[in-house]
Parts: structure tokens; C-alpha cells; sequence
């Protein structure tokens, strides 16, 4: 798979390299010239002084979500976009944000007094409370067990040991799923509490030296959280938090029951150490420093958590939009966004995506300034919420559906990832091509070379390592991409850390550890100006359906694992599918060839293109379907969807393959033949983009 997705991305570079020659042996079109310039002109503007200085203005102090720092951080971002010329606003919705009013953690040992916990994080100034999101309610003391990751299969594991969590609190450590996921199954089990701690072995001392020394979480530090599982204001399940809207009683949330404390491992510590009963699986063995026992006891837990609720829990939040009109195309939109809030300071998650978004739109403004605006309208969001549930970004998206799925070309998403000197990437496997070639024309932060010379170095030369994520769940780009059908994609700079939504995630961090010189923000706004640039200016949208079909058909064999360890082989086929993507894949690449034919001859005016650019917009929201998936029918792409049971983890196809997972072998068959009538009609999609070309 990787390596025929590769061979695709090689057939781009080297198209690209012939489409640059083809410009300067013909008279040199003036359109494709000024690009040139454009890109060029773009790239310059980045600078790790403007980066660092907005990136110590917004972690100046913690700004969770329903919060007034939030307002502080809104107007800044307007100020700033409008300090440039950007025409720019913010959009106000009224969410159910329950703020903590108590959060308190006993350790009770078998004999003596219960002793309070701190859980407080020392040498960080103003602290947010150490919470989960939409926690449950709750003053439990229980006997505590171990449940390792808190999976499914975990549980599975302590059934096979004779130990329960009904009416105790369990202990699970931070990995391997989304948070939510833990709580629905503590809850599911019966447990009347849940601890969530950081355990050393993840990203603790056990993977390097720990902060301040370090970059690594140390035994103070604590993981934030949302644990809610749905995506959006869990008032408004599937439409806007508009003023007025319809909401669902409180009462029938889809958020957890129980009370949920996040822990450090120094606190984690207490309840683990003297633990009784079975001594854990070797893989359930963490890196503080004794063996596991699942428990129970003999030590027991305390867990005080009050939230608001009713109309207190009402919180406003902001989203802000800057936006650039295109001067040949107004009604076709490049989007790109990042979370503003965070859960503390927030230096990495989010003000890092905050500023490349902030950076980038400066570098187009300063362009229009000079009378050079892009062809197509460009967009810079920063949502709010997003950490408790991308709920910013989906409100504005179940606001604007039609308005997005009418013009959105694409949406970049940046997210907590300018914190080291790696670059990685991940997104639509139409924008991948897209990806890869703009790191070609960005100096690497660190060098020498360009990022994808520091790339194909790190993986010693092999191209067919250079691969990149496909979009699970997580971050804002799902309401663009898995309830329309937009594609998207983002990339980042990442290294070790051990901060992740803790008070300790600062300026200071950021500036000891994570991009002490400020170049890898500043090569983050240059590949996103490149990317949005391209997008924003080719003449036909460089959207690559060729390597598309190749990639999702190399997926198909996650399908077949999963069909031919039910044992359906005989009864579920896969074949038509594989069929079905071949000729998308046929139809795509004789577009591309006559696409590439166009641009050398330069040979597509105007309206032309607006007609083949049409048709290309439509492919992939063709792969999505009104119902969505049966699981979770917010979720309308047929592509890919985050694991139900993980969380993070990226499902490809996912309403065949949840069939298969439910052991339902007739809708496995059923969800085939949709998938298969779809990919035709988005094969179609591209059909009518090859007629309008010629
Ligand atoms: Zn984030």
C-alpha cells in the first residue's frame, strides 16, 4: 500500500517538474508567472519574531473555553487580523460548558485518617482546575482497581481474574484510546468512579528527563480532559447552539454519570503501590518503580466532583473568522483553522496552531495589501472549545452546511504540533500529493535542506517511508470531513513531550524545549501559506483522486483481515469494491494526464475551469451519505471515521467495517454495495470534470 501510494506521489513531483519546465520554454504565461511570485512573496513573510511574540501573548495565561480569557484571547486575534486588513469577525454561541466548583481526591488507607491529595501542579502561576470535561457528578469512596488502559479488552483480561469494578473505583492509566472511551466502559461495568493518571512509562521519566530538567511530565504533572465521546454542544446533538435552538434535557446527555478526577503519577502513586490482590499481565505493567496488583484495596479512594448544571452550566464561546476575498473565484473558499482555547497556558495545544494560522493569514494580507489577492477566497478561523469536544468548530459547521458544502474547496487543520523539529503530516489522501510537495520549497527548521530533504533523510532515502496519517477523530477537521465530505488534511513539527494538557504546556517549555528558536512555527506558516496558496490560485484544484483511489484501495485489506477472521470468506466479497475503486482510479489518472496537458498548454479559461473545479468538489462529498454510519450518524463520510472503540484510532470504510465488527455478515454485504454505488457516483463526479475540461 505504501509503496503504490508513493509511486503516485513520485508521478506528481515529477508532473510538477515538467509542468515548471513547460513555463519557461513557452512564452511564460503571465497567470502562472505572477503565481510563482506569489508563492514566493508568501514564503518571505514568516518570522520567527512575529511567531515567538504572538505565541508568548496568547499562553500568557490559561484560557480554557466558557472562561473570560477567552474573550481576551478573541480579541486579540481580531485585533491582530484587523491590525493587517483582513476583514474579520467573531461568532458567538451559547454552549453546555459545566465549569468545576469542586474537585477533591482522598487516599484512605486501612488504617488511619483519609489524607486530601493535592492536586495541584507547583511553580506554574494560575492554575485551571484539574478536571475532566463533562465529568460526572459525584462524592464516591470506594476500594480502587486496576484496569490497565481501560479498554474493552482490559476488562476482558480482568473477567478472566475474577475481579470486578461494580461499585469501585477503578484506576486506568492515560493511552491507547481517546479518554471517553475509559469512562463509557468503567461506567458500562458498574464502577462508581474513575481515576485517570499519567503513568510514567507513557510520557514520563521513563522517556526522558522530566520538566524543568526535561521535556517529559513530571510527577506533579497532570492530563486534562474532555470525556465526552460525541463531537459538537451535547445540547444541540446534530444541529447549531444558534440563539433559540431546540436543546435535550440535561438529564439524557450522552456524557458520563460518574465522578472522573485526572492524576499525576505522584498521586497515582498512593493508590498503585500498596494495591493487594492478583499481580497484573506483564503488558499491564507500567514504569513506577514496583510490580502491579490489579486490587482491590487494601487502600480505598475519595473522589468529590461538583460541577454546574442547569442554566449555570450555559457558558458563551467565540469562534473568530478572518477572511480574504479571492479575486476570480469569491464563492470557492480555502479554510484553514486551529483551536484557541486550551487547558492551561497552552503554548503547544493550541496557541502553536493559533499562531501558523495567525502567520499565515499575515503573510496574505500583506500581499493584498500590494493589490495581489489570491483567486479564491481564503478563510482563517480559530475555534473555541474544540477540547471539549471540537464543539466550535462543529457549531459553525451545522450553521453554515450548505453555504460550506457549497464552496469549501478544502480545510486545513492546526493542531498542538509546532513542538519539536519532526515534521509530520496527515489528511485526505486527495490532499497528500499536496502535502508532500510543499515541503519541498520550505527551508526544514533545523536543515540543512528543505523539510522533505530532513524527511527523506530521517527515513535514509527511502521514499516509500515518507507516509502520512489518515483522519480519525480528535481535532477540528471532522465536522468538514466526516459530516460533509470536505477534504482535509494539516501538517506540524512535533518532538518528545510530556506537557500535553497540563499547566506546564507554556511559554517557558515552549521556549527551553519545544522551539526554542520560534523555526519551526515559522515553517509551519510558510508550508500552510504554500499549501493554501496553491490550493488558493491553481487554475484546476490540485486535488490528486489518482493517489486517492490507489491509497483507499490499498485499504481494502484491512477489510478482508476482518472478514476472514469471522470466517465469511465464502459469504462476504470484497472484490466488487476493489473493482470499483480500479475504476475510479482508471478515470482519475486519464483525468490528471488530460488535466496536466491543459495547464502546460495553458489552455483553460475561466469559466472552464470554475466547471471542472465544480465537479472535482464534488467527489468526495459524494463518498459521504445522508444517514451516515449506523453507529453515529453525525458521521456521513464513507472514507474513514475515528474507531467507536478507541477514539484516536482511524477506521477506514467504516460502515463496512463496523458490519463486520457487529458480526453482521448480511449488512457487511449491504454496507458493500453502498460503499460500491458510491464510489461510482463520485467516479461520475469525476467524469463530468474530464468532459468539462475538453
Ligand atoms: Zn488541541
Amino acid at each position: 500500500m505504501r509503496r503504490r501510494n508513493d509511486g503516485t506521489v513520485e508521478r506528481w513531483n515529477v508532473n510538477r517538474g515538467l509542468w515548471l519546465l513547460g513555463v519557461f520554454l513557452s512564452i511564460i504565461p503571465t497567470f502562472h508567472l505572477s503565481a510563482q511570485t506569489f508563492e514566493q512573496r508568501l514564503l518571505a513573510v514568516p518570522d520567527t519574531a512575529s511567531v515567538r511574540q504572538m505565541s508568548r501573548d496568547l499562553s500568557a495565561v490559561p484560557h480554557m473555553a466558557g472562561t473570560p480569557a477567552q474573550a481576551t484571547t478573541r480579541d486579540y486575534v481580531i485585533d491582530r487580523m484587523k491590525s493587517w486588513g483582513i476583514d474579520a469577525w467573531s461568532k458567538e454561541y451559547t454552549i453546555y460548558l459545566p465549569q468545576p466548583d469542586t474537585v477533591a481526591a482522598w487516599f484512605i488507607p486501612p488504617r488511619g485518617a483519609p489524607q486530601r491529595l493535592s492536586l495541584a501542579e507547583p511553580g506554574t502561576g494560575p492554575q485551571i482546575p484539574p478536571f475532566n470535561g463533562y465529568t460526572g457528578d459525584g462524592d464516591a469512596t470506594a476500594d480502587v482497581v486496576y484496569v490497565n488502559y481501560g479498554l474493552i479488552e482490559d476488562y476482558k483480561t480482568l473477567d478472566s481474574l475474577g475481579i470486578s469494578v461494580k461499585g469501585k473505583i477503578a484506576i486506568a492509566r492515560y493511552g491507547r484510546s481517546f479518554r471517553g472511551i475509559k469512562a463509557r466502559e468503567a461506567q458500562k461495568r458498574g464502577a462508581v468512579g474513575l481515576i485517570v493518571y499519567s503513568d510514567p512509562l507513557e510520557d514520563g521519566y521513563f522517556r526522558g528527563d522530566v520538566y524543568p530538567k526535561g521535556p517529559m511530565r513530571n510527577a506533579d504533572g497532570i492530563q486534562r480532559g474532555s470525556m465526552m465521546n460525541g463531537n459538537g454542544d451535547p445540547t444541540t446533538p446534530a444541529w447549531s447552539s444558534v440563539e433559540g435552538a431546540r436543546r435535550v434535557p440535561e438529564d439524557s446527555l450522552d456524557i458520563p454519570k460518574i465522578p472522573i478526577i485526572p492524576m499525576s503519577y505522584g498521586n497515582a502513586r498512593r493508590f498503585l503501590e500498596p494495591m493487594a490482590g492478583p499481580a497484573v499481565p506483564q503488558s499491564w505493567q507500567g514504569a513506577l518503580p514496583f510490580h502491579y496488583h490489579v486490587g482491590p484495596g487494601p487502600g480505598r479512594a475519595r473522589l468529590h466532583v461538583k460541577t454546574e448544571r442547569g442554566a449555570r452550566a450555559f457558558h458563551k464561546i467565540w469562534n473568530t473568522v478572518g477572511m480574504i476575498r479571492g479575486s476570480r473565484w469569491p464563492d470557492e473558499w480555502v479554510v484553514v483553522g486551529g483551536h484557541r482555547d486550551a487547558w492551561g497556558p497552552g503554548a503547544r495545544d493550541n496557541v502553536s496552531g493559533t499562531v501558523s494560522v495567525l502567520e499565515t493569514a499575515r503573510a496574505f494580507a500583506a500581499l493584498a495589501r500590494d493589490g495581489q489577492k489570491p483567486a479564491r477566497t481564503v478563510v482563517f478561523a480559530t475555534w473555541d472549545a474544540e477540547e471539549w469536544g471540537l464543539i466550535g468548530s462543529t457549531e459553525w459547521v451545522e450553521e453554515l452546511e450548505d453555504t460550506l458544502r457549497a464552496r469549501v474547496v478544502a480545510y486545513l487543520n492546526e493542531d498542538g504540533t509546532f513542538s519539536g523539529p519532526t515534521f509530520g503530516g496527515s489528511g485526505s489522501p486527495s490532499l497528500k500529493p499536496l502535502l508532500r510537495a510543499a515541503t519541498r520549497v520550505v527551508p526544514d527548521p533545523v536543515g540543512p535542506g528543505t523539510v522533505y530533504d530532513v524527511w527523506l533523510k530521517a527515513h535514509n532515502g527511502d521514499t516509500t517511508e515518507l507516509t502520512m496519517g489518515n483522519l480519525g477523530g480528535g481535532s477540528d477537521f471532522s465536522g468538514f470531513y466526516h459530516h460533509l465530505g470536505i477534504p482535509a488534511g494539516g501538517i506540524g513539527f512535533d518532538g518528545p513531550d510530556g506537557i500535553y494538557h497540563s499547566m506546564y504546556d507554556s511559554y517557558d517549555w515552549m521556549t527551553r524545549f519545544g522551539d526554542p528558536g520560534y523555526k519551526a512555527h515559522r515553517a509551519g506558516a510558510q508550508l500552510v501559506a504554500v499549501i493554501m496558496g496553491r490550493l488558493a490560485n491553481s487554475d484546476l484544484l490540485p486535488l490528486d483522486y489518482a493517489a486517492f483511489g490507489t491509497e483507499m484501495n490499498g485499504l481494502v485489506a484491512q477489510l478482508d483481515s476482518g472478514i476472514s477472521k469471522k470466517q465469511w470468506t465464502q459469504s462476504v466479497n470484497t472484490q466488487p469494491l476493489k473493482d470499483a475503486l480500479d475504476r475510479f482510479t482508471a478515470v482519475a489518472r486519464a483525468f490528471g494526464t488530460e488535466r496536466d496537458n491543459s495547464v502546460r498548454a495553458s489552455a483553460v479559461d475561466s469559466a472552464r475551469a470554475q466547471r471542472v473545479n465544480q465537479a472535482l468538489m464534488l467527489v468526495e462529498r459524494r463518498l459521504t451519505r445522508p444517514d451516515g454510519l449506523v453507529s453515529r450518524p453525525w458521521f456521513k463520510s464513507l472514507q474513514f471515521a475515528a474507531d467507536i472503540d478507541n477514539g484516536y484510532a482511524t477506521m477506514a470504510f467504516p460502515t463496512v467495517n463496523e458490519a463486520i465488527r457487529y458480526a453482521d455478515a448480511a449488512a457487511a454485504n449491504r454496507e458493500l454495495g453502498d460503499l460500491v454505488n458510491r464510489i461510482d457516483q463520485a467516479r461520475a463526479a469525476l467524469v463530468e470534470a474530464a468532459a468539462a475540461l475538453r
